[in-house]
């Protein structure tokens, strides 16, 4: 959640701390705010002059901090560059945030940057301060006066007191988090060391990524921010404060003693942010979604031999044969893939698999041994719950795997093995291409441990190598059948409840169905198996709730065609969703959307592809903005 972005250089900063909040706007925009710390000449602190000094030389000169915020609706970033403009603040260092609230409303006291109560520091922070309340209580026992309601501003009063009692900003930084518990990461800066920020993370709150360039050391909670600016990277551990300063990048650890910055080149580029010709991110991304299947099988496939290798899983036979179960987790979009993933490897390799939501797995005692495979799946590298899921599965001594978008993140970190689904950065809130290229690297995962495991022929390899190799064209061919799917999307801004089936592979594909629904077009949708509907669910069935029945002509498909029928004779509507192979459902069905055929394996992936293209044409005809989904944020860094 949250998106922060810091800037200590030569530029104009206020510009600079603006354009980074427009690239990680995703993050949360339910605020956005700025404090540009205005240079006078005058004494300098002596940074340093209490407790463990910083080696960065002291600066010369103090300022003044100069704070805009803006909050409510989606489009504070917008509002916040139009005053930027007007009130144009002078100063080449400042900080900056874009808020997803989780502690006070949405409002502009608890809009982010917040201040000590004498001013002279200003913090944006990310995550959530555990014990707020205890510290909070100390403050206001200290004669403090809090103006907002976030757990964030008990931040700002700790470093601010430590400063106002002579600390440098580094030592009040450290001193201050050291008392901090939960997961946060902040960026501080001090109207008394004008020339620096520094940056602190606890926990798994979120990353913060340095950026080096020529004249500028740059600090955001994503590397999209940075890449305008330079491709060269550092990554800040958790328990690690940074200090920037144009030319100087120093790390220690929260007690000080000095750690080393890891600079490497980032191999993304800028232009992954943007929107091109397309109105939404989310469209953009639906219909990068043929390359989005390639980037997942490259140098994983080979359809020369007709064979599948996923080099990142480094497992011999005999470890693979060792495993006796398999995990995979993750929330929302990713536990659907997660789902896909876990009924593939268990169909293929033959190894008892489940799929779990990260938040229920982490607190309730999983059993995990050293035959267990834990596979987690999150397109950041940064969800809260996964991590903590994941640092459960690494402590019972399982091996962990992660499939995952973003390099160089929290998850890669904790993971034995990373399975990079490669589709370049999402910016959508609601996922599509990290979900179909993760699906395709867990169907890669299926199939490796299948064979390494000795389940898998050479001519099943093959076969599902061939299809794989054909996806591309077919993700093109279903994407390019949007005509069908806009009218019915026309359609359903009248109703506020729907219901998606599925059964067996399809059923995690109903379940995303109704979660791009939910999320973007705010329309009540639940995704059922199809084989609960005598349990309870048919009770809903009338004709004030269509049903979306995925139907391709599978093994289920028989199953599929008496459900559509007993929501028929209930008077309900039906829309389903069909291979190019039938021409059964045509006479059974409402309307009926035909989508490409292709192995059972990989026919998820493309049913999941007319499901988002639904919901976003549903939204955008509801009149919604499908890039930014009310009360929602891309990367949850908070559980
Ligand atoms: N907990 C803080 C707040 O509610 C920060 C939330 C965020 O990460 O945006 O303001």
């Amino acid at each position: 959640m949250c998106g922060i972005f810091g800037y200590a250089g030569n530029a104009d900063a206020a510009r600079v701390l603006v354009h980074g909040l427009e690239l990680l706007e995703y993050r949360g925009y339910d605020s956005a705010g700025i404090a540009v710390v205005c240079p006078e000449n005058g004494n300098g602190h002596a940074a340093g002059s209490a407790g463990i000094s910083t080696a960065i030389a002291a600066p010369a000169t103090t300022g003044t901090i100069s704070i805009t915020r803006k909050a409510g609706g989606t489009d504070s970033v917008a509002r916040l560059s139009a005053a930027i403009n007007e009130l144009d603040p002078d100063g080449t260092v400042g900080i900056a945030h874009t808020r997803w609230a989780t502690h006070g409303k949405v409002v502009e006291r608890n809009a982010h940057p917040h201040t000590g109560t004498s001013g002279n520091v200003a913090i944006v922070h990310n995550g959530i301060v555990e014990n707020y309340l205890d510290l909070k209580a100390e403050l206001v026992a200290d004669g403090v006066d809090f103006i907002s309601e976030t757990d964030s501003e008990v931040i700002a009063h700790l470093v601010s007191r430590e400063v106002d009692r002579g600390a440098s900003l580094a030592d009040a930084v450290r001193n201050s988090m050291r008392r901090v518990e939960g997961a946060a990461a902040i960026v501080a800066t001090s109207a008394l060391e004008p020339d620096r920020l520094v940056a602190a993370r606890l926990g798994n709150a979120g990353g913060i990524v340095i950026g080096r360039s020529e004249e500028a050391h740059m600090l955001a909670s994503d590397i999209i921010a940075l890449l305008p600016h330079t491709n060269t990277v550092a990554y800040l551990e958790s328990g690690q404060v940074v200090t920037i300063t144009s030319g100087d990048c120093e790390i220690t650890d929260l007690s000080g003693t000095p750690g080393a910055a890891r600079f490497t080149t980032s191999n993304r580029s800028a232009d992954q942010a943007a929107k091109g010709q397309f109105l939404h991110f989310m469209a953009k991304e639906i219909a990068e979604q043929a390359e989005s299947v390639t980037a997942a099988m490259r140098g994983r496939v080979d359809l020369a031999t007709g064979s599948i290798d996923l080099p990142e899983l480094d497992l011999t036979e005999e470890q693979a044969r060792a495993i006796d179960r398999a995990v995979f987790i993750g929330m929302g979009t990713s536990l659907h893939a997660g789902m896909h993933g876990s009924s593939s490897l268990e169909a293929l390799a033959r190894i008892p698999s489940y799929a779990e939501n990260a938040s229920e797995f982490r607190y309730r005692q999983p059993v995990l041994d050293e035959n267990t495979l834990v596979v987690s799946v999150t397109q950041s590298g940064e969800t809260a719950d996964t991590l903590a899921a994941m640092e459960l599965a690494r402590d019972s001594g399982s091996l962990l795997a992660t499939a995952v978008e973003a390099e160089g993140t929290q998850a890669t970190r904790l993971a034995h093995t990373t399975l990079p689904v490669r589709c370049g950065q999402e910016i959508g809130v609601a996922a599509t291409k990290t979900m179909v290229a993760t699906m395709v690297t867990l169907s890669l995962l299926a199939a490796r441990m299948a064979s390494l495991r000795g389940n898998l022929s050479p001519e099943q390899e093959s076969e599902i190598a061939h299809a794989l190799g054909s996806l591309p064209s077919l993700v093109g061919d279903a994407l390019s059948r949007d005509e069908p799917i806009r009218k019915i999307a026309q359609e359903l801004t009248q109703y506020q409840d729907l219901l998606y089936l599925g059964r067996g592979a399809q059923f995690p594909v109903a379940m995303e169905g109704a979660l791009k629904m939910k999320e973007i077009a705010y329309i009540h949708a639940e995704g059922y198996a199809a084989g609960e509907m005598k349990h309870g669910v048919n009770a809903l069935i009338s004709d004030l709730m269509p049903t979306i029945a995925f139907a391709p002509r599978d093994t289920m498909f028989d199953k599929m065609v008496s459900n559509v029928n007993e929501v028929k004779s209930r008077g309900g509507r039906v829309i389903a969703v069909t291979t190019d192979d039938d021409d059964v459902m045509k006479s059974i069905a409402d309307d009926v959307l035909y989508v490409p055929r292709t192995h059972d394996l990989l026919q998820p992936i493309l049913n999941i592809i007319p499901m988002q293209l639904l919901a976003y044409h549903t939204s955008v005809a509801l009149g919604m903005d499908p890039d930014k989904p009310r009360n929602l944020a891309k990367t949850v860094t908070v559980e």
